[in-house]
Parts: C-alpha cells; structure tokens; sequence
C-alpha cells in the first residue's frame, strides 16, 4: 500500500467521499468531530482490493470469515452516541473486524482497548491501523462477550456484534457514567441499546433497529 493508495482515486477519490459525508448528514450525523474524521479516514483500505470500490456507497460490505465491515451510517451513529456527553479516554470495541470503526475511535479517544475472536482478522486490522499511524489502540485476541476485565474501567464500550442479552459483565466495566453502546437480540434485527452506568444500576434507553452479526463465543 502506497501514499497515493491511501489518497484514493475513482471511485475512492476525495469527491466519492464527500458524497457519503453528505449522506450522512442526511442521515441525521451531526456530530461535526465524527463527521470530519470519517471524512478524513480512508474508508477504502478497510476493505480487499476488488470491494475498495465499494468502500464510500451506504452498505455494509464482506470482509471475509462471514462477518461484515459496518455501513458508514452505523459506525456514524454509534459513535456519536457513544461521545454524545463529551470526549471519552478509555473506550473499549467488541469485535475489531476490518478495524474502520477502531479507527475512527481511536482519532476520537484517548485510548481504545479493541477485542477480536478471529485471528485473521485482527492481522489485517493490526496492519491497517499501523498504515494509519494510529498508536493508541491495544488489540487483543479473544472471545470478548466478557469484555477486557484487566483494562476495566472504561468510560465507554461499543459491541459492533449482537449478544442475544445484555451482558451484565460489560455493564460492570463501565467507569460511573460510563456508556455502552450495544445491538442486542437473536434476530436478523436487533434493538441498538444505550447503556449508561449509574453506580450499582444502570439506565437504558432504545435507539433504533439495526442488523448486525451474532455475537459468537470462542476463538478462531
Ligand atoms: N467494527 C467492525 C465490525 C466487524 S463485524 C468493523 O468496523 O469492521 C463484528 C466483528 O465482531 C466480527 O469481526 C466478529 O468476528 C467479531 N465478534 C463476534 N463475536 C465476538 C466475540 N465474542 N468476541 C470478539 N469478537 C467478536
């Protein structure tokens, strides 16, 4: 990968861009720091060179192993929601997969703690993240449906993976006034949840549908 593959041309080019920024902002994004920095980040590199370029349309996309990189309005919304009260300095992300929404956090946080079970795919997001000179991510392979215990507390937690319940253990790494931000159900449609630590409770509130992947114990 050169400078110029991370400039982008075509159909990665800058103008290409634009228009999912302008999508987004229909969409209802507005959160101008997320904006800019989705903006900015080479979506493209996120995926194998024959999907490149398909990087910037307003689709999920294969990123091998069966799982899938998020749609660019997703990766918008959660992470508005999830910095809706003000910067957050250690966040932890369940499932890493291509490493876009990594990414984009990791420009936006203090420090991101990202957990992924399928070893391939962390290489690839690992090299990626690299590219992009993005130094304060900590990458570790394993099953995180219990979170990152060592690392805990956190000040925020994004599932980009659905557990068919709310994983109590995830709640309890939350810092007071932490946020989880989180799909949940067994379904081909699941409920996105706001989760927000409130001493020895919690409250929650229900965003909207989405569609993401099972979350999936075990290591591959
Ligand atoms: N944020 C990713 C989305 C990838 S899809 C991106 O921007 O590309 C969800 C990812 O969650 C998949 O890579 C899947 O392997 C991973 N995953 C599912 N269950 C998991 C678990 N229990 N622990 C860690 N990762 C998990």
């Amino acid at each position: 990968m050169t400078s110029l593959d991370l400039l982008g041309s075509g159909m990665t080019s800058s103008r290409t861009r634009e228009r999912m920024i302008i999508r987004l902002m229909e969409q209802g994004i507005s959160d101008l720091n997320v904006i800019d920095i989705m903006r900015r980040t080479p979506r493209h590199i996120f995926l194998d060179e024959a999907l490149a370029h398909r990087a910037y349309e307003d689709t999920s996309l294969p990123i091998g192993h069966a799982q899938t990189l998020s749609q660019p309005y997703i990766v918008a919304r959660m992470t508005e929601v999830l910095l809706a009260e003000g910067p957050l300095n250690r966040v932890l992300e369940i499932g890493t997969g291509s490493g876009y929404q990594t990414s984009i956090l990791a420009q936006l946080c203090g420090q991101v703690f990202s957990v992924e079970r399928i070893r391939a795919l962390q290489e690839k997001a690992r090299t990626r993240l690299q590219l992009l000179k993005l130094h304060n991510v900590r990458l570790r392979h394993t099953d995180g449906g219990m979170g990152w215990p060592e690392e805990a507390g956190f000040d925020g937690i994004i599932a980009c993976a659905a557990p068919l319940g709310i994983p109590k253990a995830l709640i309890a790494q939350l810092s007071e006034g932490g946020r989880l931000v989180i799909p949940v159900g067994g379904g081909e449609v699941q409920d996105l949840l706001l989760i927000i630590r409130r001493g020895d409770s919690h409250e929650t509130q229900v965003l909207e549908k989405v569609r993401f992947v099972p979350m999936l114990g075990g290591v591959l």
